[in-house]
């Protein structure tokens, strides 16, 4: 008996394991992608110019710090912030400034928990500098991870322990909100969002997103959790296809009813992550001192660039991979 149940919890780790890399991409990659892409028409004309020429880097590069996650260790506390660890008033308790909630938690319960806000912080200081240097490629590589990060700050499940309805029994909530809502409608979002504009304190902008988004993860939770006491099991799931296997979805009339329910809230979110991340590289650009962009001129070509990313997903699949064979389940 005792044998058997280590089986169980031994293909059960398994099998979470394997389920993992496809759950915990935050917004997906099809909802980071866009983000990213729309982002770059939400700045003024002075960047447009650069951000455009290279709208496919900033665009397939919006997934980088998802794909570092298995491949370097400090990378998953950078995407979230689970606020609740912290108390009943966890705003009050959880000090802004970097530096005095180290002081007051230790780093490695900031680090434990989620450093979300912080790391916004330290990747708009990266992309100044880079502007200042004129070093394109640094400027694109900062720019697209900033991008993804401001991002994850607009999930609800990010900023909660239950990020992923493992306490509710709502086990899988977390892709049906950020990936399999934008990926059935993103076609459809309005993305117009207007221009990006200055931050003046970036640190509180960064915790303005979490206030928001964690005063929605409770709608998040009980409007599934209400559909899904309505909805019988053949009709909350289906099977799709997928090149040649086939996986459990949440069917498309159960993640519509969903949306409707939570009126919109995904697309709502989208589109403030798409201007909260123009707005950033706007900032980081007039911290710079506003640059000349169309003299920065990227100096690889792009066979270049081309091999570099090669390269660079190499190094990311083989870290993955000894990632894997050291055992490693999160
Ligand atoms: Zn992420």
């Amino acid at each position: 008996m005792r044998h058997q149940s280590l089986h169980f919890f031994f293909f059960l780790a398994l099998f979470m394991f394997l389920i993992m890399p496809k759950t915990s991409y935050c917004w997906g990659f099809w909802g980071h992608k866009r983000i990213n892409r729309i982002a770059v028409f939400t700045l003024p004309s002075e960047m447009l110019g650069f951000y455009k020429k290279h709208i496919e880097y900033i665009t397939n590069h919006a997934v980088d710090p998802d794909k570092r996650r298995y491949a370097v260790k400090e990378e998953g506390a950078r995407h979230f912030i689970d606020i609740d660890h912290y108390g009943k008033y966890p705003f009050d308790s959880l000090p802004e400034l970097w530096k005095n909630a180290k002081t007051k938690y230790t780093e490695d319960t900031l680090q434990a928990y989620g450093i979300n806000p912080w790391y916004i912080e330290t990747m708009l200081y990266r992309l100044t500098s880079a502007f200042k240097e004129g070093n394109a490629i640094n400027i694109l590589r900062y720019s697209a991870d900033l991008g993804h990060y401001v991002a994850d700050a607009h999930v609800p499940l990010h900023t909660a322990e239950n990020y992923n309805g493992q306490l509710t029994n709502q086990y899988g909530i977390h892709g049906l909100w950020e990936s399999r809502i934008p990926e059935l409608s993103g076609e459809q979002y309005d993305y117009f969002v207007g221009k990006a504009r200055y931050i003046e304190r970036p640190i509180n902008e960064a915790w303005g997103f979490i206030k928001v988004s964690h005063a929605e993860v409770d709608s998040v939770l009980l409007m599934e959790e209400v559909l899904n006491s309505e909805t019988p099991e053949d009709k909350k799931y289906s099977i799709e296809q997928k090149g040649n296997s086939s996986a459990k979805v949440y069917s498309t009339e159960y993640a519509k009813e969903y949306n409707d329910r939570l009126n919109n809230m995904a697309e709502r979110k989208m589109r403030a992550a798409i201007l909260a991340v123009g707005s950033f590289w706007y900032t980081a650009w007039v911290n710079a001192g506003q640059p000349d962009l169309d003299k920065i001129e990227l100096k690889m070509s792009a066979e270049e660039l081309k091999a570099a990313q090669k390269e660079e997903e190499k190094t990311l699949k083989k870290e993955n991979l000894n990632f894997k064979e050291k055992g490693h389940i999160e």
